[in-house]
């Protein structure tokens, strides 16, 4: 795949483009990526974050064509907000996820919520919206967030995972909203689906997703099989597994791996097979 740059659309399939948005981070890796689907008629996928040079990226790159609708497949920050901007400029509708109905806020490792966000239609598991030659159909994908939807194209047998799954990284979890048990659910959910491609919000796009999604699965399994091993040892903190377990990781990713560590525990012990007295983990007797 060529290099990408922000502010240019790259057409990736005859209805699929994207823009970069410029917010490359340790959380985001070289930025969001904004899919547009379609000709003439354009949906516009995660609008991304509220930069006004993207936004205007968007515009430029859709001139001459219509927005008829914009989907979020999540509303962390990097993901939603610039459905602001786009409606006021387009008059688009919002549709996709639900807005998160939190009550806990409580801490969180990546991307904050966008509590600004109100979609005039929620798609929920399997709903469709059509333009002029593609369907968008909704699959709903809790996991990285409750209200997570990935969203299907079957005019190009492609599927846009959103942070679901991604083409440079494994997502992160961060309880409470973010769930574990959910997620992993969320993968067996995708590997029986026969998708060609998968369009992610960051890296680039995922050639064999299903071999690709059962790596992730297997991946999530190895972490929790080393946490139930430092477990047999002893009871521990989470920094103190994170550290074992994150060897070689960029410390600047370790309070969202300590995050995705407590998502694990708290599926174990959902499961009965782990305890917790104040902040020290051990094995359930
Ligand atoms: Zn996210």
């Amino acid at each position: 795949m060529t290099e990408q740059s922000t502010g240019l659309a790259q057409e990736l399939h005859p209805l699929v483009r994207r823009v970069l948005a410029p917010n490359p981070s340790a959380f985001t890796y070289s930025g969001t990526q904004t899919y547009l689907v379609g000709r003439g008629e354009v949906a516009v996928i995660d609008p991304g974050p509220d930069l006004g040079p993207h936004v205007e990226a968007i515009l430029a790159a859709t001139a001459g064509e219509r927005i008829v609708a914009m989907l979020c497949t999540h509303t962390h920050r990097d993901h939603s907000p610039a459905t602001r901007a786009l409606k006021a400029a387009t008059g688009a509708p919002i549709i996709g996820c639900a807005p998160l109905a939190l009550e806990d806020d409580g801490p969180r490792a990546d991307a904050a919520f966008d509590v600004d966000y109100v979609p005039d239609r929620i798609l929920t598991d399997g709903e469709r919206f059509t333009g002029d030659g593609w369907t968008i159909e909704a699959v709903a994908t809790p996991g990285h967030t409750s209200n997570h939807l990935c969203f299907a194209l079957p005019q190009a047998n492609a599927l846009f995972t959103g942070d679901h799954v991604m083409g440079w990284s494994t997502t992160v979890i961060s309880p409470p909203d973010g769930d574990m048990a959910d997620y992993m659910d969320s993968l067996d959910k995708l590997m029986a689906r026969d998708d060609a491609v998968y369009y992610p919000a960051h890296g680039e796009p995922v050639e064999n997703p299903q071999r690709f999604v059962r790596g992730l699965a297997g991946h999530r399994r190895q972490r929790e099989g080393q946490i139930l091993r430092l477990l047999r040892e002893e009871d521990r903190a989470i920094p103190a597994m994170v550290a074992r377990m994150y060897v070689g990781v960029d410390p600047r990713l370790h309070g969202a791996a300590g995050r995705s560590v407590l998502a694990h525990l708290i599926d174990l012990e959902q499961r009965g097979v782990v305890a917790r007295a104040g902040d020290q983990w051990r094995l359930a007797a």
